[in-house]
């Protein structure tokens, strides 16, 4: 079964050729990063004039590495959302279109179903149940996979999401977007133990987590030297701001993983590219004789292989989405 993935819910253009849900022919990536680095972050309008520029070229760029045509594909998979809504809707017209010419099937992804689907990719052996651990530019949520198409959110974030911490810290300490990996490489060089950061845990035994106190501290630091007219060692900072939103991601998976009695932590979303994270989740969990599980940097941010694969277990299931699909830039999961 051969599956043609699209996906443009935020800032990359991506379409992709996914066999049997697990082995990807082709994963044809056009990130905008450099366009919206000036802005410091995704201009939504900017974004979705890329899109349209791009969506073409690079559906066919698929297809063609990939080695087949239109023809081969038995199913087209698109993310609906969450996302940019007029992003979102350039990749599902395309392949609305490209569904309603060629008389196959339609299958609407759920995005972060498809970050999840990463891991299916990576390990072509893995089978559900599992805990994983969304962390994105819009997620933060823990989710006890139960099987392909049925997930529980055991706990989310009650305010900023993981990357979006990483994203307004690296703005504030002046290193730029996006933040992620730039705070992971300064952080590498920095004491982790320099400043202290508060880690939110709430009372009631939830697995919520929280990220806008740190940030608020992080600023008050930064602040406080301002005044002062003291250096801020940016090493130090993002060294010590990263443990303090890795702390809290593997202690709360952890004890999810423990809590439903599973013994797998799969990593999605682009904090899953985060090599602290990637290192501590793994030997904490060893402790516990819990496995954990993290696909490659490139199937971690946003890309149509994840896509592929998640529509991929949907088309299996029956799923169909009809023409009047529409985008929906808030849609929840589970
Ligand atoms: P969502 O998936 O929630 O809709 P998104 O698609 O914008 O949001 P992703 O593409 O999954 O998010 O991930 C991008 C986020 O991942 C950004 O916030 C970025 O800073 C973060 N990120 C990328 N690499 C790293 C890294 N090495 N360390 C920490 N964060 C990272
Ligand atoms: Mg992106
Ligand atoms: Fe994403």
């Amino acid at each position: 079964t051969l599956i043609l993935g699209i996906e443009s819910s935020c800032d990359e253009t991506s379409a992709s050729v996914i066999k049997n849900g697990r082995y990807i022919l082709s994963n044809v990536i056009s990130s905008q990063i450099d366009l919206h680095k000036k802005y410091g972050g995704v201009v939504p309008e900017i974004a979705s004039r890329k899109h349209v520029e791009l969506i073409m070229p690079v559906i066919n760029q698929a297809l063609e590495e990939a080695g087949v045509t239109l023809n081969d594909i038995d199913a087209i998979g698109v993310t609906y959302g969450p996302g940019l809504v007029g992003a979102l809707l350039v990749g599902l017209t395309a392949a609305k279109a490209i569904a309603f010419t060629t008389g196959k099937p339609l299958v609407g992804v759920h995005h972060i179903e498809g970050h999840i689907a990463a891991n299916y990719l990576q390990y072509p052996e893995l089978e559900p149940p599992f805990v994983c651990l969304v962390a994105s530019g819009g997620h933060s949520h823990i989710v006890l996979v139960e099987s392909y198409d049925k997930f529980e959110i055991l706990g989310q974030t009650r305010d900023d999401a993981a990357g979006e911490a990483f994203d307004k810290i690296s703005r504030a300490i002046g290193l730029g977007y996006p933040g992620g990996p730039l705070i992971d490489k300064y952080a590498a060089q920095g004491n982790s133990k320099a400043v202290k950061f508060p880690r939110v845990q709430f009372e009631d035994g939830s697995l919520d987590f929280s990220f806008s106190g740190l940030k608020t501290a992080v600023l008050n630091h930064l602040n406080r030297l301002e005044q002062t007219g003291e250096q801020v060692n940016i090493p130090d900072v993002a060294a010590s701001f990263q443990q303090a939103v890795v702390d809290v991601l593997v202690k709360n998976t952890i004890r999810a993983a423990k809590q439903k009695g599973v013994d797998k932590i799969a990593l999605a979303g682009g904090v899953a590219a985060n090599s602290q994270l990637r290192s501590e989740m793994k030997s904490q969990a060893k402790k516990q004789g819990i496995e954990v599980l993290y696909p490659d940097l490139i199937l971690c941010t946003d890309n149509a292989a994840m896509i592929g694969c998640a529509a991929y277990f949907e088309y299996k299931n029956g799923k169909r989405s009809g023409m009047d699909l529409n985008a929906v830039p808030g849609l929840k999961l589970g």
